[in-house]
């Protein structure tokens, strides 16, 4: 039986992995998970379990790395969601004596209401949230193979080659919004710029405009009370939002809160120890 230990250097069985069509392969995906999967469909989803995210690596398996996952790394992949991670969209961590690996996406980051689309991650564009969702989990199972072949971490140019190679990867960050720090351009603006005016992604992201103002916990917002504007954060939304300022709880009414989108910032998706 092959092990994950014997697979050091075997650049052979490397090769094996390297796909084509990447981009039909990304279709095919996106149609199994929004079939098997619990809580996804339409290319959409506002809850997420770790047996979607297990739903998405499963398909990814089949479809692009022939089962590899299956056969050889098996029960040594783990999987969990996050709500403590606000930079990363997802990470791997290895615990080399063992040759475990533990995938974390960022539950926190992926469930704000402004990364629904309209985005890119690992320079590719991202329509729907299945679409991020599943190009990061690539991008943490390219960390994996990259440990499992060259021991290796971190997002060098043989890295970057081989998630290219694997799925089609350019880069190696998302432009997905994180709970602090907001993107000033539109998914509108982002969008036009890529596609121009004219193209369907357009017409969709103008939809997606609309609601991208919505009050989010973890969201930074303003107010006007006693002719002062107030800064805080969001902590909870009831029939009104509990803003943090310093040590002062304010009870603020949601209609009467402007969110305060931050500089766009680039983050990088994660380092292997990060
Ligand atoms: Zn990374």
């Amino acid at each position: 039986m092959t092990r994950i230990q014997d697979q050091y250097k075997d650049t052979k069985k490397l090769w094996d992995l390297y796909s084509e069509n990447t981009q039909e392969k990304f279709t095919q995906v996106k149609d199994i998970v929004n079939e098997a999967s619990k809580n996804i469909s339409d290319n959409a989803f506002t809850r997420l379990s770790v047996v979607d995210v297990r739903c998405v690596i499963d398909a990814i398996d089949k479809v692009y790395l022939g089962g590899y996952i299956k056969d050889i790394v098996g029960t040594n992949l783990l999987v969990e969601l996050s709500n403590r991670m606000t930079s990363s969209a997802g990470s791997i961590r290895t615990n080399i004596t063992f040759y475990t690996f533990l995938l974390k996406i960022s539950k926190i980051i992926f469930l704000l209401p402004e990364n629904r689309g309209g985005y890119t991650v690992n320079g590719l564009f991202c329509q729907h949230r299945l679409d991020a969702l599943i190009s990061v989990v690539q991008h943490e199972l390219a960390h994996m193979i990259d440990y499992i072949f060259f021991f290796s971490s971190g997002h060098g140019s043989r890295f970057k080659g081989l998630a290219h190679n694997l799925f089609g990867h350019i880069t190696a960050s998302h432009e997905m919004h994180t709970p602090n720090s907001l993107r000033l351009s539109t998914p509108k603006e982002v969008v036009a710029k890529m596609f121009g005016n004219d193209s369907p992604y357009t017409t969709a992201a103008n939809k997606m405009a609309t609601t991208s103002s919505r009050i989010y916990v973890g969201a930074t917002v303003s107010f006007k009370h006693g002719g002062t504007t107030h800064q805080g954060e969001v902590k909870r939304i009831t029939k009104r939002a509990t803003v943090i300022i310093g040590p002062k709880k304010w009870y603020v009414p949601v209609k009467m809160l402007t969110l305060v989108t931050k500089k766009i910032i680039k983050v990088k998706l994660a380092n292997l120890n990060g």
